[in-house]
């Protein structure tokens, strides 16, 4: 999140208006409520389904993607071994006086005077120098700061009863993908390359978030990885989208200090090396399309790529992706990291499980094997009782690392044990290479819902005539069809409800209201953005048909009710207009 723009209050006309209308709110409300907490309401939650089911089109029914669900806590090892509990900290601050804590990165972000970049780069003294430097006081009570600090963002409990069976909730759904990884290959039919997706919540111990969705403690991740054989990189769906152009902030340009935007198509973002993997610049695509359908113009949205210093500790690249938001300014909603093999190389280390794949090679090759073999002769006399565990020890070894040791330093350390050059003895035999193992590269799009929640409802969110309208897209309304009796009376309700009933049959996520007059009822449909009212009159009562009202545009056609159905289907699949809904009505 970068230059926290003033201004406008967009944010919080939004938040007002989601609470009021259920969207969604801050959660625990009755007990004072609690940051980094939200609850979703009946709209909210199904403009995130809609959002989420948009995702799962794309990635698991058009591109055959894998879709898993894993638990949320896992033994504190798997997090060891993905680097998080090492890793997975973030700056943090206490005041001296009102001991209230924040991050420190956020605090200097604030200031507008340093990049996020340069930010990110500093050592807790640089912080705390920085700090100092700008004056930056408790935004509380005004008073000085401590010393910064590292804090684990990652929630720890334990599992069961046992006070050492530490496990963490999941900052990321990843790691749920990577330790299944053995089973997932094979229900891939052990091909590469394959993906896997997986939504679900994820947990992440905020400092202080006061950003309503964006910034949450416990929110849904959308994690995707996607593995295939880094000697075979290449995407097959990328001549259909490689003319299509990005919109990237190189890090080259970050360290000049420009925030310049270079617009290219993936072929040449590809070509030039801008990007490293050409399934991360396909993912890309997709990812910005996927804004673009939330309705969100390519111009308000940009890739920024990470400096070394501010990537995750396993990626070797890593974009962002980013959308203007009138509050907060540029704020990341999907993240496209590179992770190469390092979460499988790591859960194999920790493990001690075999996370290789095997690839029969075309063109068989000789190849030199190199065998270190105990020498019982010598290792009996120094290591006595030992000796046999020790010469199995040695037989585990990596061969190639003990040779280079003993070459290097004239010994190898196995654990406490010295192994010196006559202890072994050193073979290399000629053999014929059929295949190879090897460790799938992975490349992942990571999405935040809740973050997509919000920008889409900031870029529907319109003011026509003094009026709060959602125009959201039509796939993602949360309700797509509004029924109303003109005037609660003459027959018109009964009729009004056998069309409801109708549409509810044919799959419509449709809401009946005979609530107040057609001006109040139209202007509360609007504001919760349902696209289309379907209106019963008395001319429905002669002729069996009804008007349609469009949200945005509030022209209105008429139309038969038999054919609604299959005229709305089509709407909603986005193949014909509002015009072509019916004749054209003017009341
Ligand atoms: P990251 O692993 O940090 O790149 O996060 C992946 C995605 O999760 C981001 O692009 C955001 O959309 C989302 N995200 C990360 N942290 C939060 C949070 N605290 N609250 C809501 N969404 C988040």
């Amino acid at each position: 999140m970068t230059n926290k723009a003033k201004g406008s209050d967009k944010f919080a006309i939004i938040n007002e208006l989601a609470r009021r209308r259920g969207f969604f709110w801050q959660s625990y409300e009755i007990y004072g409520g609690v940051g980094g907490f939200a609850t979703y309401g009946p709209l909210g939650s199904k403009l995130k389904q809609n959002i989420e089911k948009k995702l799962r089109d794309l990635f698991v029914n058009r591109l055959g993607i894998l879709e898993i669900e894993s638990p949320i806590i896992a033994p504190s090892k798997v997090f060891e071994a993905s680097g998080h509990v090492n890793h997975f900290k973030e700056p943090m601050v206490e005041c001296l006086k009102c001991k209230k804590r924040f991050r420190a990165d956020h605090l200097l972000q604030e200031t507008g005077k340093i990049s996020v970049w340069e930010i990110e780069k500093m050592s807790l003294k640089e912080l705390k120098a920085a700090i100092e430097k700008h004056k930056i006081k408790c935004p509380e009570c005004g008073s000085a700061f401590g010393e910064p600090k590292r804090f684990l963002t990652m929630f720890k409990t334990m599992i069961g009863p046992y006070s050492k069976a530490i496990g963490y909730g999941r900052p990321e759904a990843a790691q749920g993908i990577f330790v299944e990884f053995k089973r997932l290959y094979q229900i891939a039919r052990e091909k590469l390359p394959f993906g896997v997706l997986q939504i679900g919540h994820a947990l992440r111990n905020e400092i202080s978030p006061r950003q309503g969705l964006i910034r949450l403690r416990e929110f849904t991740i959308m994690d995707l990885e996607f593995f295939f054989d880094p000697e075979e990189p290449n995407c097959f769906l990328l001549k259909d989208i490689k003319k299509e152009k990005l919109r990237l902030l190189l890090s080259e340009d970050k360290l000049k200090g420009l925030e310049k935007i270079t617009e290219v198509s993936v072929e040449e973002a590809l070509s030039k090396g801008y990007i490293k993997a050409e399934w991360q610049a396909v993912f890309m695509v997709f990812a910005k399309r996927i804004l673009v359908e939330l309705g969100v113009p390519e111009k308000k949205q940009r890739f920024i790529e990470k400096l070394p210093w501010e990537r995750a500790h396993y990626a070797i690249q890593s974009f962002d992706q980013e959308v203007f938001v009138e509050r907060w300014g540029w704020v990341e909603v999907s993240g496209h990291a590179y992770r190469t093999d390092y979460d499988l190389k790591r859960h194999m280390e920790f493990s001690g499980e075999d996370m290789r794949v095997y690839k029969e090679l075309e063109n068989p090759r000789e190849k030199e094997k190199l065998t270190i073999r105990p020498v019982m002769a010598k290792l009996g006399p120094d290591f006595k009782s030992e000796a046999a565990k020790v010469s199995e020890m040695i037989t585990k070894a990596n061969p190639e690392e003990l040779e280079r040791s003993l070459n290097k330093k004239g010994f190898y350390m196995l654990g406490k044990y010295k192994i010196v050059p006559e202890h072994v003895e050193i073979l290399r035999q000629k053999i014929l290479e059929r295949g190879k193992h090897f460790i799938p590269h992975v490349v992942e799009p990571s999405f935040g819902s809740d973050r997509l929640v919000y920008v889409t409802l900031e870029y529907a969110y319109r003011i026509k005539e003094d009026r709060a309208l959602l125009s959201f897209p039509r796939d993602v309304a949360p309700i797509q069809l509004g029924v109303y009796p003109l005037v609660n009376k003459d027959g018109l309700p009964e009729k009004a409800l056998e069309v409801h009933k109708m549409l509810v049959e044919e799959g419509f996520r449709v809401e009946y209201d005979d609530s107040g007059s057609i001006g109040r009822r139209y202007a509360r449909s609007d504001e919760v953005g349902i696209p289309l009212g379907i209106t019963v009159d008395y001319e429905s009562l002669k002729n069996d048909t009804v008007t349609i009202r469009d949200r945005d545009s509030w022209k209105q056609v008429r139309s038969q009710i038999k054919e609604l159905p299959d005229l709305l289907n089509k709407f909603f699949q986005w193949k014909i207009n509002f015009e072509d809904l019916g004749i054209p009505f003017d009341n």
